[in-house]
């Protein structure tokens, strides 16, 4: 192999042989980082059956694909995908590594920063190169962006959320070099992946939602929550949440919105009993129209957003509904 050292690496993830949108998003930055270094963009792709797959990474604008198409390479393996990208990290020296903040990414960054002794900055919401084009991951923090930078040791890690960036255009006219890896035979195998199970997700999935309804601390107890979650379902919306809704339990983690949770971009967010810190915030940026419901009319929510409601969400929100739902009878009698 021809040594490709200093480029920018993106480890790209599939899921039942479909690319995450993450992978392409930080394909599309990642070109834009590489085109201000004057290097390249190369990708690892780890699946069996994907060699369609690697082709629109690098549509999305890669330009090699490490491809390690394998039926034991089918579902993600910790300790196979680590050994695999560890190796091959050693033999070609990327001065950047990306990955998308998901299951895997948030398990697998930290596998491989620790083996190859360098730094990983975890959910960043940015990422841009200093003047010593030195890269600057970003994360909310002290009210404001926080640059974390990785000047001595190599790669320079991230992970970041999906929908930080924009999915870049495919262009099925770009070509790119392909190139095979073996998988090493005397890879430890302690922890195993057997079977996938998916939980089957009722209500409107948040990454795609004209409409999401984010409930916080504020809802008090399951039954506050509850109304909330009959909010969602009037308005046909994503049920979203803060960090303290899921730690009570009443919220899977997978509804979270923020710096550690998703990033979301939907034309209406309704924030209800929650006070509007940074690190839910950074995750609705892309927001059109921003309501919030809140019983303290100094909460910072009100600052963040076009249309603020002081009102207790518990009594609130149950009137809400009962007027939505005349307007949706008399829309349809009409
Ligand atoms: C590294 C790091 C990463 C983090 N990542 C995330 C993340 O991804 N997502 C996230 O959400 N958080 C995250 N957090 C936590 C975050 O900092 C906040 O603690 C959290 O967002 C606050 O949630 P909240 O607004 O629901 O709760 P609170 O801050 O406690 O606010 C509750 C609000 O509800 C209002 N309220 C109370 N009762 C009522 C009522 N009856 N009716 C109406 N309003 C009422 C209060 O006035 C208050 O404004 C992170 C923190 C750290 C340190």
């Amino acid at each position: 192999m021809e040594k490709s050292r200093d480029s920018i690496w993106v480890l790209a993830e599939q899921i039942d042989c479909q690319i995450l949108s993450v992978s392409l998003q930080l394909i599309g930055q990642a070109r834009k980082l590489a085109d201000a270094l004057g290097t390249s963009v190369e990708t690892v792709l780890l699946g069996d059956h994907i060699e369609e797959q690697a082709k629109v990474l690098i549509a999305a604008g890669a330009d090699t694909v490490y491809l390690g198409n394998r039926p034991e390479l089918e579902v993600y393996q910790p300790e196979m995908y680590c050994e695999m990208i560890v190796h091959l990290a050693r033999e070609r020296q990327p001065a950047i590594m990306l990955i998308g903040s998901t299951f895997m990414g948030r398990e697998l960054a930290p596998l491989v920063a620790a083996r190859l002794q360098t730094g990983l900055t975890a959910h960043c919401v940015d990422l841009v190169l200093d003047e010593n084009k030195i890269l600057e991951a970003k994360i909310p923090a002290y009210g404001g962006l926080l640059s974390i930078i990785c000047p001595q040791k190599r790669p320079q890690m991230a992970t970041i959320a999906q929908g930080v960036f924009c999915k870049p255009e495919l262009d099925e006219t770009r070509t790119g070099a392909m190139i095979p890896l073996e998988v090493p035979v005397d890879i430890p195998q302690r922890i195993q992946t057997l079977e996938v199970v998916r939980e089957a997700t009722d209500g409107v999935e948040m990454e795609s939602a004209p409409v999401i309804v984010a409930g916080g601390a504020g809802a008090g107890d399951p039954e506050g929550w509850r109304k909330i979650a009959d909010l969602a379902q009037a308005l046909n919306a994503a049920l979203g949440s803060t960090r303290p809704a899921v730690d009570e339990g009443w919220a899977e983690l997978e509804t979270m919105i923020g710096q550690s949770g998703k990033v979301v971009s939907p034309q209406l967010y309704i924030g209800v009993g929650l006070s509007g810190e940074q690190q839910h915030m950074v995750g609705i940026t892309n927001a059109q129209v921003m309501v919030a419901i809140n019983n303290d009319v100094k909460s910072p929510v009100f600052e963040q957003v076009d249309y603020g409601i002081v009102d207790d969400c518990r009594e609130f929100v149950p009137v809400l509904i009962k007027k939505i739902k005349a307007y949706q009878e008399k829309k349809i009698t009409c």
